[in-house]
C-alpha cells in the first residue's frame, strides 16, 4: 500500500557517488531536501533542491550542531503513513513525509585516525545524522534509509523493479545496516573517549567495529569472514598499506598481526630484528647486526616451517634482505617501510604480499584482546607485560652471565608470543628451537630441542644448536622434569615466572644441573 518514493532527504559528509544518485532520484521524480554542504553541491550540478532550513523554518545553527533536529524532519521520518492519528498529526503541523533518507556521518573515525586534537574530534561527533538514521530505520515499514554509498545503485535498481517504491525486504536490510552503522559510530566515540581519559579497562566498553574488508573466506573455505577495524591508530595489519600481491586472507591477517606484534618487542633503535610466523606461532626470531643477518638467523631456526611463512621486520626493508627473502616462498612481508631497491626486487615476485606501516607499535601500550566463546566473548587487557633486568630474581647458586642474561630477556619476549605451553631456546640473539601449543610443558621442551637437532642436522652442524643456549618458559615448571629435559638438551640458563608449589624442588634440580635460573614473577600464558 506504500506510495512511490516522492521525497528524499540527503545529508552526507562523504559525497562519493552522490551526484549520480541524486540525479537518478530526480529523474525518477523524487523531490530532494538537503543540508548546507550537500545542497550546495547538488545545486552546483544543476539539480533542484529544497534546503532543510526552509522546511524547518530554522536556519542551520551552532556550527552545524543543529541542522535537522526538528519535528518537521523527524515527524516526516517517523510517521506511520497508515495510522490515522499519525496522518492527522502530519496535517495539523504541516509535516511532509520523507520516504528516503540518505545520510552518512561526520567522519569521526577518520578524524581520530588523523590524530586530530580533542576539540576537533568532539566537533566531529555527528548528532543529527545518527538521530535521523535511527528514526528512518525504526520506520522501515515506510521509509528507506541508506548509509553507505555502495547501496545507492541498489536503491535505484529496487525502485525501478517496484514502480518507484522499494520492497519491504530491502528496506529491512537497509535498516539493519543503518543500526550497525550507528552502533559502530557510537562505539568509536566511546572507545576514543576511553583512550582520552586513559581508561583502557575492558569493563563498560562498547564493542563494534567498522567493516574494512569482506574476506574471500575464513579460516577454512566453507567459513565466510570479514575484517573489522576498531579505529585504532596502532601501526599494524589494520593500518598498513599493501603494495603488491593478492588480497590478504583471514589467516594472513591473523598471522601477520602475530608476526608484527612479536617483532615490535624489539625496539628498532636497539637494532634490526626479524620474526617469521607460521599458524600464529613463531618458527624463528632473531636480532642481527643488519636486517639481512636477522632474517637469516631467524630462517635458520626452522627452515622447514619458514616455508610459506609470514616475515615481520622492525626496520625498513632493504634490498639485501628483500633478495634473501625472495629465495623461498613467503606469503607476506610486513615492515615499517621498504626502500625503492627492495620494492623493485619484490615487484618481480607478484604473489608476495608486501605491507608497510608507519612505524612499529608500542608493545607496552594498553589495549584490549578478545576471544570468542559460544554465546559471548571474553575481553581482557592485551598482554602488554614486560620485564626489565631489575625485575629478575636469580634463584640459583649461579647467576647468569651477561651474555646469558641478554639471551634470557630475548627468549622471554619471544615466549610471550608463543602459544602455551611455550618453550623457547635462544643463543646469541636468535631462537634455536621453539616448542609451542603443547598440552604438556615437557613435550614443548622436547619438541623444541628435537626441532633444533633436526635443524642442526640439516645445516650440517656437529651438534644441536640448543647446546649452550638459554631457555624461556612462559609459565612455571610444575615439576623438575621439564627443566631437566632442557638441561639435558644443553641449555645453560633458564627464565621462567616461578611461583610453583615445587619451586624449591625445581631450583634444587637447576643447581644440581649447574643451571643459572631467574624468576620474572610474571607469566605469559597465550592459549
Ligand atoms: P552538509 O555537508 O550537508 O552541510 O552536512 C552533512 C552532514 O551533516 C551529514 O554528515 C549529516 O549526518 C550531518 N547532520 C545532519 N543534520 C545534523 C544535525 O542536526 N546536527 C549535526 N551535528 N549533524 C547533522
Amino acid at each position: 500500500q506504500l506510495a512511490p518514493i516522492a521525497r528524499a532527504l540527503i545529508s552526507v559528509s562523504d559525497k562519493t557517488g552522490l551526484l549520480d544518485f541524486a540525479k537518478g532520484l530526480a529523474e525518477r521524480g523524487v523531490e530532494l531536501l538537503s543540508t548546507g554542504g550537500t545542497s550546495a553541491m547538488l545545486r552546483e550540478a544543476g539539480l533542484t533542491v529544497r534546503d532543510v532550513a526552509d522546511v524547518t523554518g530554522f536556519p542551520e545553527m551552532m556550527d552545524g550542531r543543529v541542522k535537522t533536529l526538528h519535528p518537521k524532519v523527524h515527524g516526516g521520518l517517523l510517521a506511520l503513513r497508515d495510522n490515522a492519528g499519525h496522518v492527522a498529526a502530519m496535517q495539523e503541523h504541516g509535516i511532509e513525509p520523507i520516504d528516503l533518507l540518505v545520510v552518512n556521518l561526520y567522519p569521526f573515525e577518520a578524524t581520530v585516525a588523523k590524530g586530530a586534537d580533542y576539540d576537533t574530534c568532539v566537533e566531529n561527533i555527528d548528532i543529527g545524522g545518527p538521530a535521523m538514521i535511527r528514526a528512518a530505520a525504526k520506520n522501515h515499514a515506510h521509509v528507506a534509509v541508506v548509509v553507505d554509498p555502495e547501496d545507492y545503485g541498489k536503491v535505484l535498481g529496487d525502485m525501478d523493479q517496484h514502480g518507484g517504491k522499494t520492497c519491504p525486504k530491502f528496506r529491512r536490510k537497509l535498516a539493519q545496516r543503518a543500526y550497525a552503522r550507528t552502533a559502530a559510530y557510537d562505539a568509536a566515540v566511546s572507545n576514543w573517549l576511553a583512550g582520552a581519559i586513559g581508561d583502557a579497562a575492558p569493563r563498560r566498553r562498547a564493542f563494534a567495529g567498522t567493516l574494512a574488508q569482506t574476506l574471500r573466506y575464513g579460516e577454512n573455505p566453507h567459513q565466510s569472514a570479514a575484517f573489522y577495524t576498531d579505529g585504532s591508530v596502532r601501526p599494524g595489519v589494520s593500518t598498513a598499506v599493501q603494495h603488491q600481491g593478492k588480497e590478504l586472507s583471514y589467516n594472513n591477517i591473523n598471522d601477520t598481526d602475530a608476526a608484527f606484534e612479536l617483532v615490535a618487542e624489539f625496539d628498532p633503535a636497539e637494532g634490526p630484528a626479524c620474526a617469521i610466523i607460521k599458524h600464529a606461532n613463531p618458527c624463528g626470531v632473531a636480532r642481527g647486526a643488519t636486517l639481512l643477518e636477522a632474517y637469516k638467523a631467524a630462517y635458520d631456526c626452522d627452515r622447514t616451517s619458514a616455508f610459506g611463512g609470514i616475515v615481520a621486520l622492525n626496520r625498513v626493508l632493504d634490498a639485501a634482505t628483500a633478495e634473501e627473502i625472495c629465495r623461498i616462498f613467503t606469503e607476506v612481508v610486513i615492515a615499517p617501510g621498504a626502500d625503492d631497491a627492495a620494492m623493485s626486487i619484490f615487484a618481480k615476485k607478484k604473489n608476495l604480499r608486501l605491507l608497510t606501516t608507519v612505524g612499529v607499535p608500542d608493545p607496552k601500550a594498553p589495549g584490549l584482546a578478545f576471544r570468542q566463546v559460544s554465546g559471548g566473548f571474553l575481553v581482557q587487557d592485551r598482554d602488554n607485560g614486560f620485564v626489565v633486568p631489575a625485575d629478575l630474581k636469580v634463584v640459583t647458586k649461579r647467576a647468569p652471565s651477561a651474555a646469558e642474561l641478554a639471551d634470557l630477556l630475548f627468549a622471554w619476549k619471544v615466549a610471550k608470543h608463543v602459544k602455551s605451553n611455550a618453550i623457547v631456546y635462544v643463543k646469541d640473539g636468535a631462537t634455536m628451537g621453539i616448542g609451542a601449543g603443547q598440552m604438556s610443558r615437557v613435550d614443548s621442551t622436547r619438541i623444541a630441542a628435537r626441532k633444533s637437532a633436526d635443524m642442526a642436522e640439516a645445516l650440517g652442524l656437529a651438534e644441536p644448536t640448543v647446546k649452550g643456549s638459554v631457555v624461556a618458559s612462559d609459565a612455571f615448571f610444575p615439576f623438575p622434569d621439564g627443566l631437566l629435559t632442557a638441561a639435558e638438551a644443553g641449555a645453560t640458563a633458564v627464565i621462567q615466572p616461578g611461583g610453583s608449589m615445587r619451586d624449591d624442588e625445581v631450583i634444587a634440580a637447576a643447581d644440581e644441573a649447574g643451571l643459572a635460573m631467574v624468576f620474572t614473577g610474571q607469566r605469559h600464558f597465550r592459549h
